[in-house]
């Protein structure tokens, strides 16, 4: 292999540094001696076939520095007609960015492929839709202090890191102003002298961005900071790198996860079955039947799990990987992502579905962010009289 980035070696002091819009241009993170992630890779790198099918194998710094980030590159590796591709694709400054293996799981020369869907910059994103902002949910007024957010009683968001290795394209912080929000050795105690001093907050959940972006050395000195608040009980982390990029669980991240003295949630992000295959269930398997709690969060996004077929199996899937649905999000009104809204209608209507066909501990709760509101606000399920009418209209 010639082509793709090796990461550097770095002595590592500091958080993330990345604005998540990439403004920054060729789609780079950059790094330097003090960051604590790999950089992303220029976008005019290649990949073949051959090393998305060995990417696999590589350590996770190599992938996550190894993204694909150009239409021409994903056309090449998934037997599309380039130009096909490119006329469905206006790129905006939240690029395409998606690793390896996420691409490896997509059917070659399917063009609605879910997973392929899920990462496309379709020109649709162009679109303005009255009622589409870009914080929907007014996220900016919780920021109490840069990288945390308090929003929910007895729990605050630290944004441990303020990029991912995949964009997805319904990402209802695409456009958080993460930049102003990092967490910086010269802020990151201030955050956490803003929770040592509210002893209300048992639950500190580790969001971004991606948590896991930053090496398992200095994550591993986030936990020790947190859990040394005493009052924390609890600490969760959401996190897509267990399944875009499954070797991100390591022996020393999942040792540190394991010997927490904090209950652990750790919450995935899969939102179709195709997204587990034996490399994501292989490397999950090493916190199966461990104290770390496995749980799932989707988002219903039309066109790609709308469907009780997919919903069905994907709570199946999970549970044969050893993880736990938690929550079904119907999507927010983001500037941009107005193509994957599903109604309302149709939501309750499946999760009625899915209760009726699976049982209760694999249906996931259908929620949705109200700006304002003092909890995650659940979608009722559809009358059952109505899922007849709807079976008799069809
Ligand atoms: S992994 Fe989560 S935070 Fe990152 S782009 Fe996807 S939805 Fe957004």
């Amino acid at each position: 292999m010639t082509n793709y980035i090796q990461p550097e070696a770095t002595a590592i002091d500091e958080f993330v540094s990345v604005a998540p819009s990439d403004s920054n241009p060729a789609s780079a993170i950059e790094l330097n001696n003090s960051q604590p992630v790999v950089r992303h890779m220029t976008a005019d790198a290649v990949f073949t076939a051959e090393q998305m099918q060995q990417s696999t194998s590589w350590d996770w710094q190599t992938v996550t520095a190894n993204t694909v980030g150009d239409v021409k590159s994903l056309a090449m590796l998934l037997d599309l007609d380039t130009q096909t591709l490119t006329s469905l694709v206006a790129e905006n400054s939240f690029k395409l960015r998606v690793p390896l293996p996420f691409v490896s799981r997509m059917r070659r020369g399917d063009i609605s492929d879910p997973l392929l869907l899920q990462v496309l910059p379709l020109k649709q994103e162009q679109h303005d839709i009255p009622g589409h902002s870009t914080d929907p949910l007014n996220e900016q007024q919780y920021n109490v202090c840069p990288g945390l957010v308090h929003k929910y009683h007895g729990r605050v968001l630290l944004t441990a890191a303020i990029s991912c290795p995949i964009n997805c394209r319904y990402c209802f912080r695409r456009y958080f102003a993460y930049e102003e929000n990092r967490l910086t050795p010269s802020n990151w105690h201030q955050s956490l002298n803003y929770i040592r001093n509210d002893d209300t907050i048992k639950e500190v959940i580790l969001s971004g961005g991606e948590p896991l972006l930053v090496n398992d050395r200095l994550f591993s000195r986030l936990l020790d900071e947190i859990e040394s608040i005493e009052h924390v009980l609890h600490v969760r982390i959401h996190s897509r790198y267990p399944i875009v990029i499954p070797q991100r669980l390591t022996d020393a991240l999942c040792s540190r996860l394991i010997n927490a003295r904090c209950n652990v949630a750790l919450v995935l992000h899969c939102n179709h079955p195709n997204e587990i295959d034996d490399h994501v269930r292989q490397n999950l398997n090493r916190l199966v039947n461990s104290p770390v709690t496995l749980l799932n969060q989707s988002v219903l996004l039309k066109g790609i799990n709308d469907d009780i077929e997919t919903l069905s199996s994907l709570s199946e899937n999970l549970y044969q990987a050893g993880v736990l649905p938690y929550y079904l999000h119907a999507t927010d009104p983001v500037a941009g992502t107005a193509h994957y809204q599903v109604t309302d209608e149709l939501a309750k209507q499946l999760n009625l579905e899915l209760t009726q066909r699976l049982p209760g501990y694999l249906v996931p709760t259908l929620v949705r962010e109200v700006s304002g509101k003092s909890a995650k606000t659940r979608l009722p399920l559809a009358s059952p009289d109505t899922i007849a009418t709807h079976a008799c209209d069809e």
